[in-house]
């Protein structure tokens, strides 16, 4: 990194498809109450909930936003909510390319790049999930992986990659307990940067969040590592005091 340029530090929360309305009022207070935190927290929630959680969180600390948006403008997407949509209720994120999408529903590295196109468009910032299977993995892939994931996003967007988040999620550490060890995931990460910062000193200040089973006791070893800014987490963000402990880590 250049001098004077600093990355910023960010840790969201992904609640996937969990949550419920009486549940999500006593996290979210309770999330209010444990700030302040060192650096940029957000998080991902169901959209039925953003108006709810907009209003929840309202003028504290906290950003939120989506996990998805529609790769199209409007129209006949039955089912599609736009990423303008999600900037008419303030989100400041949204989540595109998470490997769930990416295994159950289909999309390409072309679809995830443009739903970042239109996320950026409509003022919204993605975070574009990159990471390797298990069987990518143990055929030495990850690298051939990640980069190319982060290459067809590099592709669509130019220049404005600068303007986006980064989440490195090797999708066998998702939901399974299984962390990637701070070496390991550091690895990956510096080779990301690498990428990134061949394009542009913007790009090269990119945020890079590490996913995959972070949790309370595992944090401070993942965010200590040089490349690695801050996380993106699934389970432990649906306990508050979990989910804080690990925010105040990513200092
Ligand atoms: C995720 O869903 O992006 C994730 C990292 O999940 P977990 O923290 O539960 O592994």
């Amino acid at each position: 990194m250049s001098p004077g340029e600093r990355r910023a530090t960010l840790v969201v929360g992904n609640w996937k498809m969990n949550g419920s309305r009486a549940a999500n009022a006593p996290l979210l207070a309770a999330l209010r109450a444990s700030a302040p935190f060192p650096g940029g927290v957000a998080v991902c929630v169901p959209a039925p909930y953003l108006g709810e959680v907009a209003a929840a969180l309202q003028g504290s600390a906290i950003a939120w936003g989506a996990q998805d948006c529609s790769s199209h403008d409007s129209g006949a997407f039955t089912g599609e909510v736009s990423a303008a949509m999600l900037a008419e209720f303030a989100c400041r994120y949204v989540i595109v390319g998470h490997s769930e999408r990416r295994a159950l529903h289909g999309e390409s590295d072309g679809l995830v790049a443009e739903k970042a196109a239109r996320a950026l468009a409509a003022g919204v910032t993605p975070i574009v999930c990159v990471g390797e299977t298990l069987a990518e993995r143990e055929a030495g892939e990850t690298s051939a992986v990640v980069a190319r994931q982060l290459g067809a996003a590099i592709a669509r967007l130019g220049d404005r990659i600068g303007d986006t988040v980064i989440a490195y999620e090797p999708v066998w550490a998702i939901g399974t307990g299984k962390t990637a060890s701070p070496a390991e995931a550091e690895a990956v990460h510096a080779l990301l940067r690498t990428r990134l910062a061949t394009l542009s000193p913007r790009a090269a200040a990119v945020s890079i969040l590490y996913g995959g089973s972070v949790k309370p006791d595992n944090a401070a070893s993942l965010f200590g590592q040089p490349n690695i800014d801050g996380g993106l987490i699934g389970g432990a963000s649906l306990n508050a005091e979990h989910f804080a402990a690990i925010c105040k880590a990513a200092a």
